[in-house]
């Protein structure tokens, strides 16, 4: 495959399916790579029986990378079956790229939406914008991007295109325009109308079952068409409304001809411009299940949807300028060009026990061929590819290179993990693109497998899911060998959960989520320790002065040694020294409240002593743990809680009740603001009291809003609960 040019690049879409469960979005997925030739049967993708060189055990569990990212090629048009569509015969790129289905998990979301540059909406006819469709909608809106809409299950008994539409406008706020209505509906639905072009669109019935949806075909509707009336109404409801928030559009229906001035072209391309801009949502519609109405969205995608030509260049901040002229810190930006620096994205990473790590990048500018060597700028570690691979459903195809705005799967990084840059190591200018800030791990909760014969997978599945999910992580609680998971909250520790079950066939016992708490000091003291006893027959002996801060929230600690340069230690034991500061750090690993890590204390060592035949560097080690902690229980010891940012959305009339809610929990509402038809409230609550938020929010706003949390800081527990807390962890 040749470089990008610039005429291809127009011809890209990267986009998402987006939905509520069960709207479509895998039935949808699966059609699209069915018609467009990706996927050889229906349900390939679906079931998991393709025929594709993973190993057994990567099938069975499913963890597949076209899950996360799939090209496919589409001409628009008529369709005859069979004609499968490839780079090389002109046909536009559609990178679909994988939306999260939770979207809870801030990290997950941002880095689907961080990559594609529009999305198709699946509605479901008869259930019509539900609360989780909201949820999804006001995400993408917060985004900023552009969407089509797909309602779908119009077979389905009580589908109704109209009312799905009408609940768009009311709970949504948008602005839907309808370029597509259905012929029948229920048992009857068969066909549809594509109103720019005025053509009936049709799949033959016969051939149908080998056919499969296959076949669709175009046709002039005329005066005869039992539709044509609904059809003609329809159309001009569809130019008036795209008048509505188009000017151009507008200008032309005042004008002489009123809606016959408007040709195909003129229409589309009102279309394109209000969906780039977010001012209005072309809704289609169709069965995916009975496989009507996918190639004409498909049609829509290409017709409507974002090329990355469309997007604005992306700005990177610059690491540093080799030829100098710019400061680092200082932002760049590049566009999607081939001629420009390479600039690439790592938006996930798969461990594949086939391959290896297979890590999914966006090239948003220049051409990253499979000999080039690479820098991933964070790291500073120059990488290597093996193979670039095009992931075409379940098949990969290998190529040399890959140009700006598309999507590819590279093998043989060994550094490269979510959301790192890539450049060429060649190139003078080192940039970053924004990173996607990890947040802390703020809930844990304990893991065992349930029998001895799983241990061994369930630690290789743990070590896996971390290494793709840089927002989870392992480790082991010293007192009780308990290995712990660690999470961004509830819900992405139970998916994990499930994931281990699912996916990697693991049963595992999981403990109840527990809260992170963190442990620091109140003020600054001073304290002597005198280390003297005898162990094992041996005498041991040190003494040490420790000095205490606190350090301000979120900086972490500091350990120093702070010994005068008197002559008295000019003397001192390197050793001794050295081990005294290890005790001093260790003694901060664990807390003296409950035994979590301490942090944002500053401790220097400013005074010590031995004896010459009874010290060793173990006595200060010891004498240095045991000094910190009675020094810390002295400076007065705090606990510290993880408060998350939360933003709640949802219509005005609930928002009263959000409000009182959020204050039950502790909560402080920072601020209010409209989004949409919806109101938006940022607060700050503490994770503790979030427990069960999803259920609650959902009776006090008939499940009208959703949520979404972060972690934002560590903060002191008010003292009056502190001792509740440690009742509850300590259980007595
Ligand atoms: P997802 O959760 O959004 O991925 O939804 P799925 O694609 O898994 O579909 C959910 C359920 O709806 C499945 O039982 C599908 O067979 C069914 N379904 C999907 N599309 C249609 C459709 O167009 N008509 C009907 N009647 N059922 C559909």
């Amino acid at each position: 495959m040749s470089p990008a040019s610039t005429a291809d690049i127009g011809m890209t879409r990267n986009i998402g399916i987006m939905a509520h469960i069960d709207a479509g979005k895998t039935t949808t997925t699966e059609r699209v790579l069915f018609y467009t030739g990706s996927s050889h049967y229906i349900g390939e993708v679906h079931d998991g029986a393709a025929h594709t060189d993973y190993d057994a055990e990567e099938q069975r569990r499913g963890i597949t990378i076209y899950s996360v990212a799939t090209t496919c090629f589409w001409q628009p048009g008529e369709h005859e079956s069979g004609e499968p569509y490839t780079a090389e015969t002109g046909a536009n790129r559609i990178n679909l790229i994988d939306t999260p289905g939770h979207v809870d998990f801030t990290v997950e979301v941002e880095r689907s939406l961080r990559v594609l540059d529009g999305a198709v909406a699946v509605f479901d006819a008869v259930a019509g914008v539900e609360a989780q469709s909201e949820t999804v909608w006001r995400q993408a809106n917060r985004y900023s991007v552009p969407r089509i809409c797909f309602v779908n299950k119009l077979d389905r008994v009580g589908a109704t295109l109209n009312r799905t539409v009408e609940m768009m406008r009311e709970r949504l706020g948008a602005h839907p325009i309808v370029v597509m209505i259905p012929v029948g509906l229920e048992g009857d639905f068969d066909a549809v109308i594509d109103l720019p072009t005025m053509e009936l669109v049709t799949w033959p019935k016969a051939e149908d079952e080998q056919d499969k949806g296959r076949t669709c075909v175009r046709a002039k509707l005329d005066d005869s068409h039992p539709s044509w009336a609904e059809a003609v109404a329809a159309r001009e409801a569809m130019i008036e409304s795209l008048a509505d928030v188009d000017d151009q559009t507008m200008e032309m229906f005042l004008g002489e001809g009123g809606s016959a001035s408007l040709d195909l072209e003129a229409i589309r391309a009102g279309l394109r411009r209000v969906t780039l801009s977010l001012r209005g949502f072309p809704v289609l519609c169709g069965s995916a299940l009975k496989n009507r109405g996918i190639q004409p969205l498909l049609d829509a995608v290409v017709h409507y949807l974002p090329s990355p030509l469309d997007m604005p260049p992306v700005e990177a901040e610059l690491v540093d300028d080799i030829i100098g002229g710019k400061k680092a810190g200082e932002l760049v930006t590049r566009k999607p060009d081939p001629e420009e620096p390479l600039l690439a994205l790592a938006f996930k990473l798969i461990q594949d026990s086939h391959r290896g790590p297979v890590v999914l990048f966006r090239v948003y500018s220049g051409v990253l061929r499979v000999k080039d060597q690479i820098l991933n700028v964070a790291r500073d570690k120059k990488e290597r590819i093996n193979k670039l691979l095009l992931v075409r459903a379940s098949k990969t195809e290998e190529i040399d290179e890959i140009g700006p705005g598309n999507i590819a799967a590279a093998v043989g990084l060994r550094f490269t993990t979510t959301g790192d840059t890539l450049i060429l190591s060649k190139d003078k200018q080192r940039v970053v693109l924004p990173g996607m800030e990890i947040p802390e791990p703020v809930i844990f909760r304990s893991v065992e497998a349930k029998s001895a014969a799983d241990q061994k997978d369930l630690e290789q599945a743990l070590e896996r899911i971390q290494k793709e999910d840089p927002s989870f992580s392992v480790y082991e609680d010293p007192d009780s060998a308990q290995t712990l998971m660690a999470g961004q909250g509830e819900l992405h520790l139970e998916v994990i959960v499930n994931k281990l079950e699912r996916d990697y066939r693991v049963k595992a016992r999981v403990g109840k989520p527990q809260v992170a708490y963190r442990e620091t000091i109140a003020g600054p003291t001073q304290s002597e320790f005198e280390y003297a006893r005898e162990t094992a027959g041996k005498r041991q002996y040190a003494k040490l002065t420790l000095e205490l801060s606190a350090r301000e929230r979120g900086t972490g600690n500091r350990v120093e040694n702070a010994l005068p340069a008197t002559d008295e230690y000019v003397k001192f034991p390197k050793e001794f020294l050295a081990a005294a500061l290890e005790g001093m750090t260790d003694a901060l690993s664990r807390g003296p409240i409950l035994g979590y890590p301490v942090v944002d204390v500053q401790a220097r060592l400013i005074a010590a002593a031995y004896l010459e035949s009874e010290s060793s560097a173990a006595s200060f080690r010891a004498a240095a743990t045991m000094g910190m902690n009675q020094a810390i229980e002295q400076a007065g010891a705090r606990l510290l809680e993880p408060v998350m940012s939360v933003e709640v959305v949802g219509p005005e009339e609930f928002i009263g009740n959000v409000h009182s809610d959020l204050s039950t929990r502790r909560g402080r509402v920072l601020g209010l603001g409209p989004r949409g038809n919806a109101q938006v409230v940022q607060a700050r609550v503490p994770l503790a009291e979030m427990v069960g938020y999803a259920t609650s929010l959902r009776s006090v706003t008939q499940g009208r809003a959703s949520y979404t949390m972060q972690f934002a800081a560590y903060a002191e527990v008010p003292s009056d609960l502190q001792q509740q807390i440690i009742t509850k962890v300590r259980g007595y």
